[in-house]
């Protein structure tokens, strides 16, 4: 329950009119609750409904995805596309193609990247979409006509002012260049901003396949130096996941001189004391396309355990979890804490679910939410369309730069929100308040929107 009685209704309406949805009504409650310092010292936004428009997407498109198989037989896939809020700038945020898509986790994650895309200072509104296809054990050529077939409905409600969707779980460059050539041809027009993770060679952005897991590990250096005097220098290193996220994460990670111990898959995850080699598990994992148990297959000081959770059982200084939504719950937090982690920063969307969060913050780990920590993707998605728009190809040390600096802008700004509204560790409170202010004013300035 929530203390506010206001707040609470607007809860029990989206409960009502979202039933069953519960990513979505974990996500929409974790803000609601860190909204109730902001709204008992601003009593207006109980009587000018703008928190109810806040938390209604503008727009939900759902639509069927028939494709071929590699043995002439259709397949059907559902896809979706949420328009969750325009207030600042053209929908924005990421596509994802994975079994476990449905209307509650493309809402979850649109609501989500309104606040994320509020943090970056950039003009981005909030949207999200996907597929419950699985790419896994797909050939190439069935990747490929999904993802026509994809664009074939998605192309008509998209563009570069309108709605730009870029990469996220199951897809990554491959996915977006054939999303892109689709667009193409139905549009008849080559737009560079319409869709952000571009290769190189036509239109996308260097840094950008690095920039959630570098921008991941400045966001935590920031946390790490201004909150504890502290850095990654010598540090013990747990990544959960083994995709784009994290693989950069622990690049990362290592550069600044720590030392990862264990990453994951699905399946399971692998330990290895000498500290994980980057190169041989980008070749496993984003090359080869291959399982994780490879990697201990390959790397003799390293041992493979059969289920991924177990990972955080595993001894750290700093976990950043970054494969997917709740993989930790309150045992894994607590086991973290008796393990003595001082800080979490998550790489994935919503990774800890709210006991665990609470947990964090109660043990005093310095712990730093999703809609901040992982914001650099979608920031240099934005660095994308800008020089998509300028037609010019920045290099990767200005991309780098500007990515380093964006990380810094957003951990002052909640953690000044953070000290205004409730206590300068609360980073959570910190990024709810401070992505809302800014789509709230928007929205308020817009009129009915
Ligand atoms: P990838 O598809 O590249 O990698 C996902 C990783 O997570 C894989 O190792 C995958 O293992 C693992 N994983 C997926 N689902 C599960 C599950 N149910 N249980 C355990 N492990 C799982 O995705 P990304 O690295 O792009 O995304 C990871 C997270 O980061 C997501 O939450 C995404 O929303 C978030 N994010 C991504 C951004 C980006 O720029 N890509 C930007 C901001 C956030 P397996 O190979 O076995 O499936």
């Amino acid at each position: 329950m929530l203390k506010n009685k206001y707040l609470q209704g607007v809860y029990d309406t989206v409960l009502i009119r979202n039933p069953g949805e519960s990513e979505f009504h974990q996500a929409v409650f974790e803000v609601l609750e860190s909204l109730e310092p902001f709204i008992n010292r601003n009593p207006e936004f109980e009587t000018n409904g703008v928190i109810e428009a806040f938390v209604e997407p503008e727009r939900l498109l759902i639509f069927r995805v028939p494709w071929i198989d590699d043995s002439g037989r259709m397949r059907v896939n559902r896809g979706f596309r949420v328009q969750f809020n325009s207030a600042i700038g053209p929908y924005k945020g990421g596509i994802r193609f994975h079994p476990s898509v449905n209307v509650s986790v493309i809402k979850f994650l649109g609501f989500e990247q309104v606040l994320k895309n509020s943090l970056t200072t950039l003009p981005m509104g909030g949207g999200k979409g996907g597929s419950d296809f699985d790419p896994k054990g797909k050939s190439e050529a069935e990747i490929m006509r999904f993802c026509q077939s994809f664009m074939t409905e998605l192309w008509r409600h998209i563009g570069a002012n309108t709605d730009v969707p870029a990469g996220d779980i199951g897809v990554g460059a491959r996915e977006v260049g054939y999303m892109f050539g689709q667009y193409k041809r139905l549009a008849n027009s080559f737009e560079g901003g319409v869709i952000t993770g571009k290769g190189i060679s036509y239109g996308g952005s260097l840094g950008r396949t690095e920039a959630t897991g570098y921008g991941l590990c400045y966001f935590t250096q920031e946390m790490l130096s201004q909150m504890k005097g502290d850095s990654f220098e010598g540090k013990t290193v747990v990544i959960s996941g083994s995709g784009n996220v994290a693989v950069h994460a622990c690049e990362k990670a290592r550069q600044l001189g720590a030392k990862v111990v264990a990453m994951s898959d699905s399946g399971g995850y692998v330990y290895d004391p000498n500290g994980i080699n980057v190169d041989i598990m980008k070749d496993i994992k984003l090359k080869r396309r291959a399982r994780i148990t490879t990697y201990a297959d390959e790397v003799k000081t390293a041992t493979y355990t059969p289920d991924c959770r177990k990972i955080w059982s595993v001894k750290c200084d700093i976990a950043l979890p970054c494969a997917t939504q709740n993989e930790i719950d309150r045992d894994s937090a607590e086991q973290l804490i008796a393990n003595g982690v001082k800080v979490v920063s998550e790489g994935a969307n919503m990774p800890c679910n709210m006991e665990a969060t609470k947990a964090f913050l109660n043990a005093g780990v310095l712990f730093g939410p999703a809609k901040a920590a992982n914001a650099g993707g979608v920031a240099v998605s934005g660095l994308e369309m800008t020089q998509n728009s300028m037609r010019l190809s920045w290099t990767f040390e200005d991309v780098d730069a500007n990515l380093h600096g964006i990380m810094k802008s957003i951990f002052n700004n909640i953690s000044s929100a953070a000290r205004e509204y409730s206590a300068e560790t609360d980073l959570v409170t910190g990024a709810n308040i401070a992505g809302f202010l800014k789509v709230s004013e928007a929205m308020l300035a817009q009129g009915v929107v």
